[in-house]
């Protein structure tokens, strides 16, 4: 029952939910959610206005040295001093967080996290994949239990995104994680379970798995291409067929509610009206409509 307050706006409003050790939750929605918030909160940089938080048994107000003790976090935009060296920078960490053997600790992570070439640099010279890739170390560096990462793909090229995906879902094996992102993909490519928050509320908390065939099963696109010129308005008389959508002069896109598969009433429908059909093919939803019918 999380609830934080800034000034008078709600942006967590009465938030539960349970993560189980070894899972990998994605917690999406749209930009001022309050995803972010819920990750401050749950990492000790921020305190709840109402509820109660624990990780791994212990209170994030009354124990929260604990709870960072086991707990990584990549905050928002990862904010690194760029005039460190890479090394220099996670030994640093290490020493906040008093690990012994710092130094082997350090040269675990930069083979962990892949950054054998760049880790003479400073901070400052590495791409931004790089970087991120020191911001996953430096959260991972005290080996925590959880791992906490704040939207860690936003702004990377195709094959960065790629890199760091990889290098999360490898980190999933062995931790317990949740990432925050607004990319429905994302969430299908790397959780298991996703968690959607929309103005501070939640608004879906499924498997992934579930979330699409849920969800999409009463509304889908029937594409239908006919051998000749046709008015589709008349495929309106269809039960279930709520809007139809004219591409071109024999392209037609059919929009469905129904929970039953109509394809072969559209087939005997145009049989009817001596129309030819050359196709009929059936859309699921795409992540994105998911998403929308969600968060809209
Ligand atoms: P998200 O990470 O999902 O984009 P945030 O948790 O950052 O969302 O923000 C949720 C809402 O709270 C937004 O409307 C944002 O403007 C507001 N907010 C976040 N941080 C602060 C703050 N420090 N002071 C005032 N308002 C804030
Ligand atoms: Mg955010």
């Amino acid at each position: 029952n999380v609830s934080k307050l800034y000034g008078t706006q709600r942006a967590l409003d009465q938030v539960s939910f349970e993560i189980n050790s070894g899972e990998i939750v994605g917690l999406l929605g749209p930009n001022g959610a309050g995803k972010s918030t819920m990750m401050k909160i749950i990492t000790c940089y921020l305190t709840q206005s109402e509820g109660e938080v624990s990780v791994n048994g212990f209170d994030v107000q009354k124990d929260s040295l604990k709870v960072r003790s086991f707990v990584g976090y990549l905050p928002e935009n990862n904010p690194l001093y760029h005039d460190m060296y890479v090394k220099e920078y996670l030994a640093f960490v290490a020493g906040m967080y008093k690990i012994p053997r710092a130094k082997q600790r350090v040269q675990e992570m930069v083979d962990l996290v892949g950054l054998e070439v760049e880790q003479h640099k400073k901070i400052g010279a590495l791409s931004k994949g790089y970087r991120q890739r020191v911001g996953i170390a430096q959260a991972m560096i005290h080996d925590p239990k959880v791992i906490i990462l704040d939207e860690p793909t936003s702004g990377l090229d195709p094959l960065q995104l790629e890199q760091i995906r990889g290098l999360i879902h490898a980190i999933g094996q062995e931790k317990t994680v949740m990432l925050s992102t607004h990319i429905m993909q994302e969430v299908e490519a790397l959780c298991s379970r996703v968690i959607i928050i929309n103005k501070g509320k939640i608004v879906a908390d499924k498997p992934v798995s579930l979330i699409r065939s849920e969800f999409g099963s009463n509304r889908y696109n029937l594409k239908v291409e006919l051998a000749a010129k046709i008015d589709g308005q008349l495929f309106k008389e269809i039960v279930g067929v709520e809007k139809v959508l004219q591409k071109s002069d024999t392209h037609l896109v059919l929009e469905i509610t129904s929970t039953d598969d109509i394809r072969d009433k559209v087939f005997q429908f145009a049989v009817k009206q001596n129309l030819t059909v050359l196709t009929i093919q059936k859309e699921e939803q795409s992540m994105e409509d998911v998403f929308k019918q969600f968060t809209n």
